[in-house]
């Protein structure tokens, strides 16, 4: 369906690196398609703001407050002290709670794994990552776990929405309540109160709910992947199973990701800026295009989303057209127009 009120636009933060010719080929396959967006573009070079920190242009701030929603290509972060990452300060920002992340199989790209498709969500504010940490007494270090019931409630009520808007079959919570009682018993308890809320809702589209440790399911996700569907995890095991899944079907390269917020979202493809072979036509714009599709699906053009999947898998499963990376020939650019010719 077309957005209400015409084109919706998207801030578009092409990035370093590869960034910059991926978030074109993605453009062009997003128009190729039809879909009714205008993008944005931003810089996103770090400055200093009045408190001696590194933060995004003032510009980046007002774009995104605007739009609600951004596409992103790989940032080069500075190295040296004094800079915050800033991938963090996009996240604190614009308070994006939630990472999403997708894992599926692409066919024809051989994994030892087969069909892999899981989808992790991760609490991405507080945990182990809180960043508090201090020093006790000379050589004795303490560092904070923060888990609060606010967090740990929106980030499982957007993961039960998710399943039912993705049709999804089973949620999966994962925590170490038995070691860790009090911080992931009350992560626990809070995905197990919004399951109860969207427990009729679940039945009758036919999702399950269970609950797993993290120790268990590191076995069995590299055992038998397909015994999951989708995980909702604290902070740090949440970035342990992400890049755990994207293992499975074969790497970062074609992990696309989510972020979430109360103040909208920014869609990313998870692998760096990729300096190696930059500005020679050589990039896989696959992740960034399959982030671009979750932000399809996300702004609710969900037939865009399908048409573009489709032609993904045709084009590199079917027509074997594929980028260096995935031991094909095709440059970005080529790999991006035999796309654009598979949409229909
Ligand atoms: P950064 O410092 O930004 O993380 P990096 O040097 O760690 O960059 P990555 O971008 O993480 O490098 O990539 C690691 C390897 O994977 C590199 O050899 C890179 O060329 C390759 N690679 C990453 N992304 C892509 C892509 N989209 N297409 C093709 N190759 C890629
Ligand atoms: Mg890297």
């Amino acid at each position: 369906g077309k957005a209400a009120g015409g084109p919706r636009v998207i801030t578009l933060m092409p990035g370093d690196g590869i960034g910059p010719e991926i978030s074109m080929a993605v453009i062009k396959i997003l128009e190729a398609a039809k879909a009714p967006l205008i993008f944005e573009p931003v810089d996103v070079t770090p400055v200093m703001n009045s408190l001696g920190q590194t933060s995004v242009p003032e510009q980046v701030i007002e774009s995104m407050n605007r739009t609600k929603v951004g596409l992103k290509g790989p940032l080069m972060t500075p190295v040296g002290t004094g800079f915050r990452s800033l991938n963090l300060t996009l996240r604190q920002l614009f308070n994006l709670y939630a990472n999403i992340r997708p894992c599926r199989s692409l066919p024809g790209v051989e994994t030892v794994y087969g069909d892999v498709d899981i989808v992790t969500i991760r609490e991405n504010t507080e945990g182990e990552y809180s960043g508090i940490e201090h020093t006790l007494v000379n050589g004795v270090v303490q560092s904070i776990k923060l888990i609060t019931r606010n967090a740990s409630l929106r980030v499982a009520e957007y993961t039960f929405q998710y399943a039912l808007a993705m049709k999804r079959k089973k949620v999966t919570a994962v925590a170490e309540s038995a070691v860790m009682r009090m911080s992931d018993g009350l992560f626990l308890q809070c995905v197990r109160e919004m399951a109860a809320k969207y427990k009729s809702k679940m039945d009758q589209a036919g999702i399950k709910y269970e609950e797993s440790t993290m120790t268990t399911v590191c076995l069995n996700i590299v055992q038998d992947p397909k015994r999951y569907d989708m995980l909702v995890l604290p902070n740090l095991y949440g970035d342990i199973i992400s890049d755990t899944c994207a293992g499975l079907i074969g790497g970062l390269g074609l992990t696309p990701s989510g972020n979430v917020g109360t103040n909208g979202a920014i869609f990313e493809s998870v692998h760096g800026t990729a300096p190696d072979i930059a500005g020679k036509d050589l990039a896989n714009p696959t992740a960034l295009l399959l982030s671009s599709i979750m932000m399809l699906h996300y702004i609710g053009l969900h037939e865009h989303g399908d048409k573009i999947e489709k032609a993904v898998l045709k084009t590199i499963r079917d027509d074997n057209v594929r980028t260096m990376d995935l031991g094909g020939k095709a440059k970005c650019s080529e790999f991006t127009e035999a796309l654009i010719k598979n949409l229909k």
